[in-house]
């Protein structure tokens, strides 16, 4: 193969290889704040929960508290009883003692509902918390190795960079230039590989003659369609 060609596909590489390595360090803020994000809504929705159990114990309380009034608003209401005079206060104070007894059982009956939405709720918040926790170290794991990836991350940057200054160095100046304004013009990929007699970037057929000079010697020739470089791999 054209020494030249060998060392503009390595350098391809070594370019490919440092845009990826560069999205990825861009990417990282994003990342991790959508762990943080996920962090936050996790606590959130846990303490939603944790919340609404107060509500409810509270709602208990204050309901206990209306039925022991009424209880004793009841109590008061049988001791009158004993001392109505006449029939019509008594009609009145038996229907008064009716509501009475309706409101405490109806009162009652919500402090059950409560205390049946509590244990659900209680058990709910019991498994939700482990659930949670496991979450939660695992969101924090995520953190700890998306930070700890950048330096390793930079470093093999540093590397690669190098690398492609050594490489650029090794390619004849008119070549790279050739090589950099189709790049430009190719989102970075100025090389293709010619396969079964294809470009295998824009995938349009090769001259016969063409290709049967690419096989055959080392001169430089670039598909018809999209400009690329050709170059046929070695057989390692
Ligand atoms: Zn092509």
């Amino acid at each position: 193969m054209n020494p030249d060609l060998r060392n503009l596909i390595a350098l391809q590489d070594i370019e490919l290889k440092i845009t990826s390595l560069q999205k990825q360090v861009a990417e990282i803020p994003s990342l991790i704040q959508s762990f943080e994000d996920e962090l936050r809504r996790t606590r959130e929705s846990h303490e939603q929960q944790v919340a609404r159990s107060k509500e409810l114990a509270n709602r208990r309380r204050a309901l206990e508290g209306d039925v022991d009034l009424s209880r004793s608003k009841l109590s008061r209401l049988k001791d009158q009883l004993m001392s109505v005079k006449t029939n019509k206060e008594y009609t009145a104070m038996l229907h008064e003692i009716q509501i009475a007894e309706n409101q405490i059982r109806s009162e009652e009956d919500k402090i059950l509902e409560i205390m049946e939405e509590m244990e659900d709720k209680e058990k709910a918040i019991k498994g939700s918390e482990l659930e949670m926790n496991k979450k939660l170290a695992e969101l924090q794991t995520g953190i700890r190795e998306t930070n700890d990836s950048a330096p390793r991350m930079e470093a093999e940057l540093e590397k690669l960079r190098q690398h492609k200054v050594q490489t650029e160095s090794q390619v004849g100046e008119e070549l790279l230039s050739r090589y950099r304004r189709i790049a430009e013009a190719r989102k970075g990929v100025a090389l293709a590989e010619a396969k079964d007699e294809l470009c295998s970037a824009c995938h349009v057929r090769i001259r016969p003659q063409m290709y049967a000079e690419l096989l055959r010697t080392d001169n430089i020739h670039v598909c018809d369609s999209c400009s690329r470089i050709l170059f046929v791999r070695e057989n390692l």
